[in-house]
């Protein structure tokens, strides 16, 4: 079966190599970067992104959970991974077998790795992840050092990285990141590594990347800036000069029908838009089961011809309406772009989130599987 499908999102590998290549300009030459490509790829495809990521100098992929990782070993990407959300016991023969990395934040997981790396006749790489003050996954700053102290007495142990992540880097306020980044150097100072290979120190997500330099240690972890989006358009003024993100993914879908209704006619479901006079209705072939939320009724905009047009009623699971009765040209199978460019206009996923009142992440990550990706370069 070939792709018909009127709805997809376009990817240009192009500009998410020239994304990551500016990133990496943004650090010194030796400053490592690890690639996030958890969730799909943010919604962009793990394998093709993995490996256009590598193509334009990653030196390190990041992902998710281990099924991510077991699928692009199975794909055949060989780079260094990192698992961010660690792993249960039951997942460890397959993060061995597989050379994938984790972090370890416990002192059960490290011992259970230990022993089972040791079993194998062979080691296991640990990045040990530490919370200064996200709240959520890391070994707090008291048990740091005994935890550290116990991977390096394993020899089935290999300490390839230090790290911890930010609750508030994408924030107007940077003073609770600043006490994290404080937090974590005095920690490391204490561990006092004279390891050899010394491990990788890293916690620098897009935001820091950005925004706090002396975030940035032996390597940075961008996602989203990767894919083009901006966490917040409070790191706006923070960008580096001549730094430029272009917007990775398109998605567009066609016009399936138009209608001309008289006035006072109600619009989909509930019932929830009339129109105020005779109008234009333009009918699209996707809806919440593409990942175009709910939420979005009535909220968002669309371009069609050139033009932003409000999208009109409540978003059904396979359709949705836009009133086009301000671009009369229009005919069924035209272009309708939802994110992405058409004439001088543009409509970015940070436009979509905050339609939305959310994040440019879970727009991306939204989107569903039934939207093919297409990818051009
Ligand atoms: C998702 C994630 C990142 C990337 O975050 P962005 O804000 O998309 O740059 C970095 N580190 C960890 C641990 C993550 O889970």
């Amino acid at each position: 079966m070939s792709i018909h499908r009127a709805t997809f999102v376009q990817i240009n590998l192009d500009l998410f190599k020239n994304n990551l290549k500016a990133i990496n300009a943004l650090t010194d030459p030796d400053v490592k970067l690890l690639a996030v490509v958890k969730a799909d790829a943010y919604g962009h495809g793990a394998l093709p992104c993995a490996q256009a990521a590598l193509e334009a100098g990653a030196d390190w992929l990041g992902v998710g959970i281990i099924e991510e990782g077991i699928e692009l070993r199975n794909e055949g990407v060989t780079a260094p991974l990192l698992i961010l959300t660690g792993v249960l016991p039951d997942e460890i023969d397959d993060l061995i077998q597989q050379r994938l990395s984790t972090v370890v934040f416990t002192p059960a997981i490290v011992e259970t790795l230990a022993q089972r790396a040791r079993l194998r006749d062979t080691s296991v790489g640990v990045h040990v992840k530490v919370d200064t003050g996200m709240g959520r996954l890391g070994v707090l700053p008291k048990d740091f050092l005994p935890l550290l102290k116990s991977i390096q007495k394993h020899k089935s142990l290999r300490l390839e990285g230090i790290t911890t992540h930010f609750s508030s880097a994408d924030e107007p306020d940077p003073e609770y990141t600043q006490f994290q980044i404080k937090r974590f150097k005095m920690l490391l100072s204490e561990s006092n590594l004279s390891v050899n290979p010394r491990p990788l120190v890293h916690c620098a997500n897009s935001s820091a990347i950005i925004r706090f330099k002396d975030s940035v240690f032996d390597m940075v972890r961008p996602g989203l800036i990767l894919y083009g989006a901006l966490p917040s358009p409070h790191l706006k003024p923070f960008l580096a000069p001549g730094f430029n993100l272009s917007p990775v993914m398109q998605w567009k879908t066609r016009i399936i029908q138009i209608n001309r209704l008289p006035e006072g006619s109600s619009i989909s479901y509930g019932r929830r838009y009339m129109t105020s006079q005779e109008s234009l209705i333009a009918t699209l072939p996707l809806g919440y089961a593409d990942g175009l939320s709910r939420k979005l009724s009535n909220r968002m905009k669309v371009l069609v011809g050139g033009q932003l047009v409000p999208q009109v009623g409540t978003i059904c699971m396979d359709m949705c309406l836009v009133d086009i009765s301000s671009v009369p040209t229009a005919r069924v199978g035209d272009e309708v772009i939802l994110l992405g460019k058409q004439g001088d206009q543009e409509i970015l996923s940070e436009n979509m989130a905050e339609w939305a009142e959310t994040i440019p992440y879970e727009i991306f990550c939204g989107i569903s599987k039934r939207v093919p990706r297409v990818y051009c370069d």
